[in-house]
């Protein structure tokens, strides 16, 4: 195959220097010597099997160009396509030709002459058009030595189908998800256990062939359910009750739901995965269906036809959707004028109906030297979004093809997550829902919260709903038809008395209100400080989940119901949460002692002196700010330029349009830049506040996404000046630029400064003080917490 003698040399020494040695019954027994193959676990061996299959894969592609092979028709304007393969699966496509198969079958011989691998004729199979006439199918037998088969096929683990895809197909997937599950003790396991393998394990499994095809929703709703069915839990071979349903489960934490993901969202997520590459990448599939389905229109405005690809029918489906979050940031302005969403209002041709729309126009067509060609523009672009087109600025790089950008992620990359929270439907986030959970609170703890404050437990109010008869009270009182969740967590004896016990030394009130508001009275309790602030959250959790136990242990357990076991258990759970927390405190060994220190505990403040320093001589210094009233919202910029005495030379204050607090302070940053350069300094100290521009600009972090337009330009100037600095500076060394930029929204036109006597008020007081280099105090506290003195 051609390769150097010091390659064969190095290959062959590792295979000849390989013995092997055999333990029988725990005794090693002899040395022998290995004639062929490496050692396991070689990463020589992939290496040198990728190699081989690349040398079949190169001598396939080069049967395109003899003359005597006619392969599968395909779209003759698109890429051709003879094989695909991964690892040791290959699919080779191509006509029933006898000439065109024998040179296939002579390529495959060749092959293994050469390598010394063989083809599996057992396993290799071939498969015809349904109406395919016997004389083909006994000639492609006669030549392949190969059996036919019926579709449909699995091709590295997904169904390969032609038409509907019928449940059947997907019956794989199915049974792998019910293989983990029958592997594993669902009564070994607590809620949390399970939990975790549901999140983890179970929708992972389905992930790889979620990315490829998009099963029948039927089929997700079966493996969804058997999700569920674990979850819950069996007894006795029954699958036990569920208490909520998987939708309901399926919330984050703080919108009311344990963290589950429906199926059906997470296979959609994947859809729009493929719309985005389709859209955004050159891949072979993406040019295979670009050059089938969309050879003359760009594939928003296609439809789909009956007899196309189910896949292509699913990216029909969803494109719409999808392409809302599409953004192009136009460099060399190849994208579609029409039809890709570079204006940020959508597809131009939503609002258009010349017949125009429908051509292959591209942005930069628009442009004469560098600018917007108007006369153009007045003749084909729909009126009303000629200011908005005249309005972007563009910063045209030649040769760079415009870049979609995901606008759901900061930084405009796709991740299937963002895409997932753009399709899941969506509920309120309420504190009071994120409280109930926290990493080092047990899963179980939690989970036992949420369902006593959905009424999910199997209690009176639930089970007599079913037809059973009310039971008594467990804990306390022993009296009828008392074993509900209000009397077992709040209004009775038991309860009371272990509450009381915890919110006294905590200095809560308890008074009888509902389960609820109890909890209310904690969690909205002030908190001096982390530590203490765990504590109120924990505290409540551990309650009732220890309150739940006794009931249980009291119910089915056989053992007395007994109040010094339950206040014991939940100071031991705050004390463990405590210890693991916040390890470098030694937590008391009884609750009222713990909840004092809680409360007793400290933050540090951590004061530093800052001030505006004066540049060094031959310097200027920029000081810039920019805010945004509402983050989005009306932006304003303001900044000042001062030379080596800290004089003003000038200082400026500009309302900006809308927009975020970070476009803010690039275009404020920008506007200080222009200015200087502009009035001929060149030794410059841009100094800012804002410790994220800082490192946009020296490219330490990828900015969010609407910001790289306007910060590729503030990089070009900065490559203007002889020497730059770019520094972060604390808010509190900041306070003129900072009272600029506040100055900015009561204004609006741009104001330049030239005279300090023209400055606002409160700016003029802040310079007066900086001229003086006056010490400002900056005031932070420290994170870690400490105990009291
Ligand atoms: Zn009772």
């Amino acid at each position: 195959m051609g390769f150097h003698e010091i390659f064969i040399d190095m290959v062959w020494r590792i295979m000849a220097n390989n013995w092997y040695s055999i333990i029988v019954n725990g005794k090693r027994h002899g040395f022998f010597h290995s004639t062929r193959g490496l050692k396991q676990g070689d990463p020589l061996s992939p290496a040198l099997f990728i190699l081989g299959a690349e040398v079949l894969s190169r001598s396939l592609n080069r049967l395109h160009s003899n003359p005597d092979y006619h392969g599968f028709v395909m779209e003759p304007r698109g890429p051709q396509v003879n094989h695909l393969s991964f690892a040791d699966d290959i699919i080779l496509f191509t006509s029933g030709r006898q000439k065109t198969l024998k040179l296939i079958m002579q390529t495959l011989n060749l092959y293994e002459e050469t390598s010394g691998q063989l083809v599996n004729t057992d396993k290799s199979h071939f498969m015809v058009h349904p109406n395919a006439f016997n004389s083909t199918r006994d000639r492609i037998k006669r030549l392949t030595g190969f059996r036919q088969k019926e579709g449909p096929i699995t091709y590295l683990g997904c169904p390969l189908f032609i038409g509907r895809p019928r449940i059947i197909y997907f019956s794989d997937l199915i049974n792998k998800v019910l293989c983990r599950i029958t592997g594993w003790h669902t009564k070994m396991l607590s809620y949390g256990g399970r939990a975790i393998l549901v999140k983890h394990v179970l929708q992972s499994l389905p992930i790889h062939l979620l990315a490829a095809i998009t099963p029948p929703s039927t089929v997700l709703k079966q493996a969804q359910s058997i999700m569920a069915d674990f979850f819950w839990g069996w007894r006795n071979e029954k699958k036990k009750y569920h208490w909520a349903s998987w939708k309901n489960l399926s919330f984050p934490y703080d919108e009311g739901g344990v963290g589950m993901r429906n199926l059906k969202d997470v296979s959609t997520s994947f859809q729009y995965k493929q719309w985005w590459i389709f859209r955004s990448k050159h891949t072979l599939w993406g040019e295979f269906l670009k050059a089938k389905y969309c050879q003359r229109s760009n594939p928003i405005s296609k439809k789909w036809d009956t007899g196309e690809s189910l896949t292509w029918k699913h990216m029909m489906h969803n494109k719409h959707k999808i392409e809302e979050h599409i953004h192009w940031k136009l460099n060399s302005g190849n994208c579609s004028f029409w039809w890709d969403n570079w204006l940020g209002m959508g597809p131009l041709a939503y609002q258009s109906t010349g017949s125009n729309r429908f051509n292959q126009i591209t942005v930069a067509d628009f442009w004469l030297e560098g600018r917007w060609n108007l006369n153009m523009l007045l003749q084909q672009a729909p009126n009303s979004q000629l200011a908005n087109i005249l309005a972007t600025e563009l910063h045209i790089q030649q040769g760079i093809p415009d870049q979609a950008v995901w606008k759901p992620n900061s930084d405009g990359t796709f991740s299937c997550s963002s895409a997932w929270n753009v399709i899941r439907e969506k509920r309120n986030k309420t504190k009071f829902n994120s409280l109930i959970w926290h990493n080092n609170i047990p899963f179980k703890s939690s989970f036992l919260l949420w369902r006593a404050l959905r009424g999910k437990l199997p209690t009176n109010e639930k089970l007599t709903s079913f037809g059973n008869e009310a039971a008594n009270c467990f804990c306390c009182c022993n009296r009828p038809g008392l074993d509900t969740i209000e009397h077992t967590f709040n209004k009775g004896q038991f309860a009371t008395n272990v509450w009381k016990s915890f919110a006294a030394p905590a200095g809560i009130i308890t008074d009888h209100s509902s389960l609820p508001q109890l909890i209310m009275q904690w969690w909205s309790a002030k908190a001096n400080n982390e530590a203490h602030r765990l504590l109120l959250q924990a505290t409540p959790i551990f309650i009732c989940w220890n309150l739940w136990k006794n009931r249980c242990a009291s119910r089915y357990g056989g053992k007395q119901s007994n109040i010094s076991r339950v206040k014991y258990a939940i100071y031991k759970d705050n004390y463990k949460l405590m210890t693991t927390c916040f390890p470098h405190i030694k937590w008391p060994s009884r609750w009222w002692d713990l909840i004092q220190l809680g409360e007793k505990c400290t933050q540090d403040i951590k004061v530093t002196v800052v001030k505006w320093i004066k540049p060094p001589n031959g310097w200027v210094k920029i000081n810039t700010d920019g805010s945004a009233l509402g983050n989005p919202g009306r932006m304003g910029a303001g900044g000042i330029i001062r030379d080596q005495y800290g004089e003003m030379l000038l200082a400026f204050a500009t309302p900006l349009g809308e927009g975020s607090n970070n476009q803010a302070e690039v275009a404020a940053a920008l506007f200080g830049m222009t200015w200087s350069l502009e009035r001929g300094y060149r030794n410059i100290i841009l100094e800012v506040d804002s410790q994220l521009l800082v490192d946009w600009i020296e490219n330490k972090t990828i900015p969010h996404w609407s910001i790289n337009t306007r910060l590729l330009k503030l990089q070009a100037l900065i490559r203007q000046a002889n020497e730059i600095k770019c520094k972060h500076t604390f808010r509190e060394a900041n306070f003129v630029a900072d009272s600029l930029s506040k100055h900015s929204h009561k204004i609006t036109s741009p104001q330049i400064y030239l005279g300090i006597q023209q400055l606002p008020k409160e700016t003029r007081a802040y310079y007066q003080l900086d001229i003086l280099e006056m010490a400002n105090f900056r005031r932070r506290r420290i994170k870690k917490i400490k105990e009291p003195p």
